[in-house]
């Protein structure tokens, strides 16, 4: 009896230590090895722009359904006046309102500089489950946080304009003369990316 009783208890406790286990999910990323990144004095005016709007890092769609559901987040729109949002693998088309207000105003400025023309918005707002992903295919994705990941920030192709991939300097040249204007008037800040051919913009709060 005594065995009996023994045994049972055994299989007890080994089904409670089991059950309280369940095969932990583990996450693409360490959120310890992101926040130790020092970024650089340009990235940081970037990061702390991002960080003005009041919105929490995003680690994962949950966050970003959280952002859709209570307003903060607006959706971004295939096409407007003088741009074009290319199929989005890595992010997702949802910035806060003043980002969501700027692109539409630089794709208005910048189809009317050039008579007409479109440029592509190659990604928007990233979580960190993204970002990592997005590491796995291009080892030039940030390593630490991204000022993506917070809802302000898009990247606009300068080598396709008018959905065609193509080398086109004039283009190139109206598109920076146009986020020259508003980093001029202290709406964004902005950074070409050689390796990526974009230009990271990140809309200021201001
Ligand atoms: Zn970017």
């Amino acid at each position: 009896m005594k065995r009996l009783l023994c045994m049972i208890y055994v299989t007890f406790i080994f089904n409670l230590h089991y059950s309280q286990n369940p095969s932990k999910k583990t996450s693409c990323y360490d959120l310890m090895d992101v926040l130790k990144v020092e970024p650089t004095p340009l990235y940081k005016l970037h990061l702390d722009a991002s960080k003005s709007f009041g919105v929490k890092l995003l680690k994962d769609t949950k966050t970003i359904r959280k952002y859709i559901s209570n307003g903060k987040f607006h959706a971004i729109k295939k096409k407007g006046k003088g741009y074009r949002v290319q199929k989005l693998n890595y992010s997702s088309a949802w910035m806060v309102s003043k980002a969501s207000l700027i692109l539409e105003k630089i794709g208005m400025r910048f189809t009317k500089e050039t008579k007409g023309h479109t440029f592509t918005v190659t990604s928007i707002t990233r979580t960190l489950e993204d970002q990592c992903k997005l590491r796995h295919i291009n080892s030039n994705a940030s390593l630490g946080l991204s000022s993506h990941n917070y809802g302000n920030s898009f990247d606009i192709s300068y080598i396709r304009f008018n959905d065609v991939l193509k080398y086109n300097p004039k283009m190139e040249q109206a598109l920076e003369k146009v986020l020259q204007y508003f980093a001029n008037t202290g709406k964004i800040y902005y950074i070409k990316e050689k390796q990526q051919s974009c230009y990271h913009i990140t809309v200021r709060n201001y």
